[in-house]
């Protein structure tokens, strides 16, 4: 049973999937799903930027327990930065979450801990909430290096912020090794990394209120093992949140385990 003064949350990350319809139908399902469910966990919408206002226009008008999320933004407020999103503009069409430094923006988009920190304070200046992703690369885990980088990811963090706000930031732990194919890390060495996350937080303040995801293949299957360790507060989902069902299922999974 985890820790039940932190909230679990499941996100689901849709990447570069869904047009508005295909998002407005998601939420309408999923909103079917979960009535009657009494105790939810946070559930995240990571939509796409073109669907984020469709998205919250759905959850206001079903009144459904969801909240969106953005995938990335930029650190800055505005200026010539052809094609970036500024946090003032998430916050202008309601968006308080967001996603920072996913694997993917890593390795496609040239982020680095540096910039993931600045997106991270930029954040937190605007009261948004920051799911930081980190994780080691297959080559770093086989070289023995998972906690030296992991080290190196949290530090580039929490350096930056005041030990108040730690518990304002979520974490999430995903091995790159094991995003989208199918790997999914093995119950209790997720939860070694994330307690050795928390070990790192700790250094620099509280750190019990800390939530702390994990993110790498979650399907229905490996939810329950994943979500009763005692680090891991919840699951960042990318191709299982694609499908309300499937969804939906972990998030069944994870209420059994949290409750
Ligand atoms: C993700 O996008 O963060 C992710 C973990 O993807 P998947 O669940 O498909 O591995």
């Amino acid at each position: 049973m985890a820790n039940s003064q932190r909230r679990p949350i499941i996100a689901g990350n849709w990447k570069m999937f869904k047009t508005t319809p295909e998002a407005v139908a998601f939420t309408e399902a999923l909103n079917k799903r979960v009535q009657g469910h009494a105790t939810l966990p946070e559930i995240l919408l990571c939509a796409p930027f073109t669907a984020l206002t469709t998205v919250n226009d759905a959850i206001k008008k079903l009144n459904a327990p969801f909240a969106v999320a953005a995938q990335t933004m930029d650190h800055r407020d505005n200026g010539a930065f052809t094609g970036e999103i500024s946090p003032l503009m998430l916050l202008d069409i309601n968006v308080r979450w967001v996603l920072i430094g996913h694997s993917e923006r890593r390795q496609y988009f040239n982020e680095i801990d540096d910039t993931v920190a600045a997106k991270t304070v930029a954040a937190l200046k605007y009261g948004m909430t920051p799911v930081v992703c980190i994780g080691e690369e297959l080559q770093e885990r086989e070289a023995g290096l998972t906690d030296r980088v992991i080290e190196q990811q949290v530090r580039a963090v929490v350096d930056l912020i005041a030990p108040s706000e730690l518990s304002k930031v979520v974490f999430a732990y995903e091995p790159v090794w094991a995003i989208g194919t199918g790997k999914v890390c093995e119950a209790e060495e997720a939860n070694r990394v994330c307690k050795l996350i928390r070990t790192l937080i700790a250094e620099y303040g509280p750190a019990e209120q800390t939530r702390i995801l994990y993110g790498g293949s979650v399907k229905p299957e490996s939810t329950s093992a994943l979500m009763s360790q005692s680090d891991i507060d919840g699951g960042l989902v990318g191709g299982a949140s694609l499908d309300p069902d499937t969804f939906f299922a972990i998030i069944e999974q994870a209420c059994l385990v949290k409750a």
